[in-house]
C-alpha cells in the first residue's frame, strides 16, 4: 500500500482523458508508483473498473483503486495552477512548448512552491482535443523517430513521470517568486467565456465565421499565465464594457443572458 509518504510529488496530479484499454490505466498507475507518484485522476474512462487494469498496475494496485474517476476535464484540473498537455504531433496553431525534462523541473518547482498540478494525457485513438490542449499553458512533446511518432499511453507517462524523478534528484528546484497566486484553470476557463461573450456582443467575433480568433486569444492568455488578482482586473474590466454595449434594436431591452452576465461577480 501506498502511504502519503510516497508521494513525492504532493500537487502534481497524472489526468489520463477517456483512456480506452483499462489495461493503459493499469500500466500508467505502474509507471507512477515507480517513479514516486500517486495521484491518478481519470476523466470518463471507456471500460473503468475492471480487472485489466489492476493486473497490470502489479504492485500499484493501490494506485488503481485510489483513482478519482470525474465526468469533466473541469472536476479533473479547475482548481490546478499550471496545466501542461501531452501531444504526439503538431497542431494547427502552435502552442508554448516544453521538453520532457523542461517540464519536469516546472511542474516540480511550481508543485513545490504550492501550485496544484496536472499533466494530461489523450485517448490512445485521438490523443487530447484541441479544446482540451487549448486549456494548458504548455504542451509537451515526446521526441521520437520519424517513422512512428505516437507513444503507447502508459509509456508516455513513464517517461514524462521519470523526468520529474529526474529533476527531484537533481538541483533542488528553485520555486518561482511572485506576489499573487496564479490563477486556477477554472478563473482562466470562466475569464476566456465571458470575453468571448462580450467580443460576440461588440460583434468583433462573429460565431458564424470564427476562423481561429477564439484558440488564438485563449493561446495568449495561457501564455501570459495570469495570476488571480489579473483575473479580477480584466473580470471588472469586461463587465465595465458589458454595461457600455447598447441593446442591439433601439427599442429593444438587452437580452436577457447578456444583462445577467453584467451582473456577474467578478471573481
Ligand atoms: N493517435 C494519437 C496519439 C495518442 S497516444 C494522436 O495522434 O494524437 C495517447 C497519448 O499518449 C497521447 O494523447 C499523449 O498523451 C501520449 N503520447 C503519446 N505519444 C506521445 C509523444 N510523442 N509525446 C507526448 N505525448 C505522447
Amino acid at each position: 500500500m501506498s502511504t502519503p509518504a510516497d508521494n513525492l510529488f504532493p500537487g502534481i496530479r497524472i489526468v489520463l482523458v477517456e483512456t480506452f484499454h483499462p489495461g493503459n490505466i493499469g500500466a500508467s498507475a505502474r509507471a507512477m508508483k515507480n517513479m514516486g507518484l500517486t495521484e491518478l485522476v481519470l476523466v470518463n474512462p471507456v471500460n473503468f473498473p475492471d480487472e485489466r487494469a489492476f493486473f497490470r498496475a502489479a504492485n500499484a494496485e493501490d494506485l488503481v483503486h485510489a483513482a478519482r474517476v470525474v465526468h469533466s476535464l473541469d472536476e479533473a484540473i479547475g482548481d490546478c495552477q499550471l496545466v501542461i498537455g501531452t501531444s504526439a504531433r503538431d497542431r494547427r496553431l502552435p502552442w508554448p512548448m516544453l521538453s520532457p525534462e523542461v517540464c519536469g523541473q516546472k511542474a516540480l518547482a511550481e508543485s513545490t512552491a504550492g501550485a496544484k498540478v496536472a499533466l494530461l494525457f489523450g485517448r490512445e485513438s485521438r490523443g487530447l482535443k484541441n479544446e482540451e490542449l487549448h486549456r494548458c499553458q504548455y504542451h509537451v512533446n515526446i521526441p521520437t523517430g520519424k517513422a512512428y511518432t505516437s507513444l503507447n499511453l502508459a509509456m508516455a507517462v513513464q517517461v514524462i513521470a521519470y523526468e520529474l524523478l529526474k529533476a527531484k534528484q537533481g538541483e533542488p528546484a528553485e520555486p518561482p517568486e511572485w506576489d499573487m497566486p496564479m490563477a486556477t484553470a477554472t478563473a482562466v476557463e470562466r475569464l476566456l467565456e465571458h470575453l468571448e461573450e462580450t467580443l460576440v456582443q461588440l460583434e468583433f467575433h462573429d460565431p458564424d465565421n470564427p476562423r481561429q480568433l477564439i484558440p488564438r486569444i485563449k493561446r495568449m492568455f495561457q501564455r501570459i499565465r495570469l495570476d488571480q488578482m489579473e483575473v479580477n482586473i480584466f473580470r471588472g474590466f469586461l463587465n465595465a464594457v458589458d454595461r457600455l454595449i447598447p441593446p442591439k434594436t433601439p427599442d429593444a431591452q438587452p437580452p436577457k443572458a447578456s444583462a445577467k452576465e453584467r451582473q456577474r461577480p467578478t471573481a
